[in-house]
Order: C-alpha cells, then sequence, then structure tokens
C-alpha cells in the first residue's frame, strides 16, 4: 500500500515542481508548509442534553496575493494534514485562476450524517465562535466543502455577523441565494469542470457528443458533473456511484433520476434496470472521460494500470497519488489536475465576495460566461505550460500557478530579488 498522507503528498508535488523550476531554496522552503494554523475545541450541546467536544482546524496557508479562500469539510475522517493538504491546493488553485486570493482550509472531525439540522447548526456556530478572530472578508473566507452546504453557510454568516454586530455577508462564501449568495454558485464545481473537459476533449480529439462518461461520487460535484455532461455536452452517462456502491447501464442514466433515487434511498445503489458495480470497477471501466469527484488518494499505483479513461478529469480534491501520475502519464490518459478541474467553485465563490462588496448581483448568464471565460483560459494556458516544457498537466498546472504566487513574494519583499536559483 503507499503511503497516503495527502499533506505529504501535496509536498512532493511542490518539490517536483521547485526542480522543474529551479526554485530558489528559501522561497521553496517558505512554500512546503503553511503560514499559520488554528485547532479548536468546540463543546455543543446535542439534542439528548449531553456535551460533545468536536475538534477543529482552520488552515491558512500563504496569504500572499490576497485574503485566504477555502471550503470547510464535516468529515468522520478529517485531519490537520488533509485540511494542510487542501489549504496548499487552494493556494495553488486561487493562483491559477488569476483570483486575487490566498488559499486556506477548514474542518470539523464530525459525522453530519448522524446529526440532526438543530445539532449541526449549533456546531457551524460553535466552529464560527472559535474562529472569529483568525477570519474575515479581507483575511479569510470559508465557503463549503465536502458534507458542508448552503444552509451551513447561512448559519455561519449569521454567527460572524451577529458577533461583529453587522451583516458581513462577504465573510463567507456558497451561501443561499436570498441571503447574499451568487446565482451560478451551486453547479460552479462541476460546471468549471465540465467546461476544462470540453476543452480537453478538443484537444484529445473526442466527440464529446459520442463519449461515455463515468462519476465517482454523486454529491454536490458529482451529481452535477454527471448532469452538466449530459445536458451541456451531450455526453452519456453510463456510471457513477457513492460511498454505498456503484450503478452502470450501458444505455445511459439520467442523472436526475438518479439524485431523486438516492433522496428517497441515502445512495445510488439499487437504482433500477442498473447492474451494481463497486466503487473500484467503476475508475477502470472503458469510458472516454472519468471524473473522481469524492475523496482523496481513489487512483494509486495498484489501479493506475488499469485505467482505461482518455480523460480524467480530477473534480475532487487529490483524488490521484504521485506515483499513479507518473503511470497515467506514461500511459497517454490526458489529466485535467484537480485544482484546474474543480477551480469552478472558488472562482464563483471570489464572483459572490465581488457582488457582496458591490451590493449589486449578476444574473447566471452573466457568472456562467465569466466562469466560462476563466476556467478555459486556465485550461488553456496550463496546456501550453505542459507543451512548451515537455511536462505532465500537474506539472504545468504547478508550475504556473507557483511562478504567480513567487512573483508575489518577491515584489511584496518577503524574499530576496531572485526568483529560480539560475537567475
Ligand atoms: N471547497 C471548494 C474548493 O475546494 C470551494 C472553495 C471556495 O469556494 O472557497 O475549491
Amino acid at each position: 500500500m503507499e503511503k497516503l498522507n495527502p499533506f505529504e503528498v501535496t509536498q512532493r508535488q511542490l518539490d517536483e515542481c521547485a526542480r522543474i523550476l529551479k526554485l530558489d531554496p528559501d522561497v521553496h522552503a517558505i512554500l512546503r508548509v503553511p503560514a499559520r494554523e488554528l485547532h479548536v475545541s468546540l463543546p455543543v450541546r446535542m439534542d439528548d442534553g449531553s456535551i460533545k467536544v468536536f475538534q477543529g482546524f482552520r488552515v491558512q496557508y500563504n496569504d500572499v496575493k490576497g485574503p485566504t479562500k477555502g471550503g470547510i469539510r464535516f468529515h468522520p475522517d478529517e485531519t490537520i494534514d488533509t485540511v494542510r493538504a487542501l489549504a496548499a491546493w487552494m493556494t495553488w488553485k486561487c493562483a491559477l485562476l488569476d483570483l486575487p486570493l490566498g488559499g486556506a482550509k477548514g474542518g470539523v472531525i464530525c459525522n453530519p450524517k448522524e446529526m440532526s439540522q438543530s445539532e449541526l447548526e449549533r456546531l457551524s456556530r460553535a466552529y464560527i465562535q472559535a474562529i472569529y478572530q483568525f477570519i474575515g472578508q479581507d483575511k479569510d473566507i470559508p465557503a463549503p466543502d465536502v458534507y458542508t452546504n448552503p444552509q451551513i453557510m447561512a448559519w455561519m454568516m449569521d454567527e460572524y455577523s451577529k458577533i461583529a454586530g453587522k451583516n458581513q455577508f462577504g465573510v463567507i462564501t456558497g451561501k443561499p441565494l436570498s441571503v447574499g449568495g451568487s446565482a451560478g454558485r451551486g453547479d460552479a464545481t462541476a460546471r468549471g469542470g465540465v467546461y476544462t473537459i470540453r476543452e480537453a476533449a478538443k484537444e484529445c480529439g473526442i466527440d464529446v457528443k459520442k463519449a461515455t462518461v463515468a462519476v465517482q461520487g454523486y454529491g454536490n460535484a458529482g451529481y452535477y458533473a454527471a448532469y452538466l455532461t449530459k445536458s451541456l455536452l451531450g455526453c452519456k452517462v453510463v456510471a457513477v456511484s457513492d460511498s454505498k456502491g456503484g450503478i452502470f447501464s450501458k444505455e445511459g442514466l439520467v442523472p436526475e433520476a438518479v439524485r431523486e433515487h438516492k433522496a428517497n434511498t441515502t445512495s445510488v445503489i439499487n437504482f433500477p434496470n442498473t447492474k451494481s458495480i463497486s466503487n473500484e470497477e467503476l475508475l477502470e471501466l472503458e469510458v472516454d472521460i472519468l471524473i473522481p469527484a469524492a475523496l482523496e488518494n481513489v487512483i494509486t499505483k495498484n489501479n493506475a494500470p488499469n485505467i482505461k479513461a482518455k480523460i480524467l478529469a480530477e473534480l475532487s480534491n487529490g483524488p490521484t497519488t504521485p506515483e499513479a501520475d507518473d503511470i497515467l502519464y506514461k500511459n497517454g490518459v490526458h489529466v485535467i489536475p484537480d485544482f484546474l478541474c474543480n477551480a469552478g467553485g472558488v472562482t464563483v465563490s471570489y464572483f459572490e465576495m465581488v457582488q457582496n462588496f458591490y451590493m449589486y448581483y449578476w444574473d447566471e448568464k452573466e457568472v456562467h460566461e465569466r466562469l466560462d471565460k476563466k476556467m478555459t483560459f486556465a485550461y488553456h494556458s496550463v496546456l501550453n505550460t505542459s507543451k512548451k516544457y515537455n511536462i505532465n498537466m500537474r506539472q504545468a498546472a504547478y508550475v504556473t500557478a507557483v511562478r504567480r504566487v513567487v512573483e508575489a513574494m518577491v515584489l511584496r519583499g518577503w524574499v530576496r530579488g531572485r526568483l529560480y536559483a539560475d537567475s
């Protein structure tokens, strides 16, 4: 089994980028670790009257390009190293999309599936009370991630505003529309990914209307990925899965119907007229486009040789380990790396902040057009860099993003005016 600490994975990816860029060792050392992290204990009154103490984190990785930004995960397996890794990826993601933001991430160790709505509300408010001093619309702006949603963002924004004594809509993004949310934020992560898939298909000579798709994970990102690859691009979605297992249909699935089935039964499994498959089998299906949209480290050196997809669109953060990366590259799989593919979420979060500050809101069409422009531009920047330097798409994404962060560090005087060791 490969060692699968996600923070070590991000460090190894950065080390490789540093090698390619011949990055100055001092700059490299700064970028290898988070700037700040906060660990909090959250006593929460449960519905049965008892108090349960939850552990939470907020990591601000690098804020040289602006206030830090990144989601909050509520997950039973959350660890500080996962949060560190995700905060690092947010730094590269915001830089790659040229957003005036740094990277951060938050997490609380809990199982939202076993908590009532009122327990979740108390936990969300407790988390904001604990990190209040650490965040702010010009400091650090949280958002949703795995198992957090617009309702949770509304509670968090409300708690922050109450403590501040004034409405502070811009402190949290991914809010519901009626309390300062942005049109188009709900499906933004998947939609941004689908725009990059459209561009990648052109690059790979794939006719999207004839392409087959498999999606691992059926939360917000996974569902909309299935729905939008079908409705926007005309692909056939032949397999989807969630944590309980997967389903396959040669004829193609109707993503909305599968979502309804999951809402009624808690899972996509046992959807009528489909074949049951495991998550592992889904990843190895003979499809044109594979979209991991769940958790980290699902494509490893063990299953990478069996991946048959032509395009791997990483909608989740960190689905592929470094060893797997090398194998995929050798096998000619076109990888749209995570912090490019899933950047649509934070991009529309940034649009949400802009609208909050201006108190003027755009319609959905405007959000989609602006998102398409940013994602398409970012995809082609990465593709061109990968061709120019003969490096894989992930390395190209790192090179593009890290250069921008380093440039800002030099301009702000954080490091000497020597970007790279040989310059
Ligand atoms: N959690 C999302 C991500 O990983 C969105 C972050 C945000 O909107 O700030 O990119």
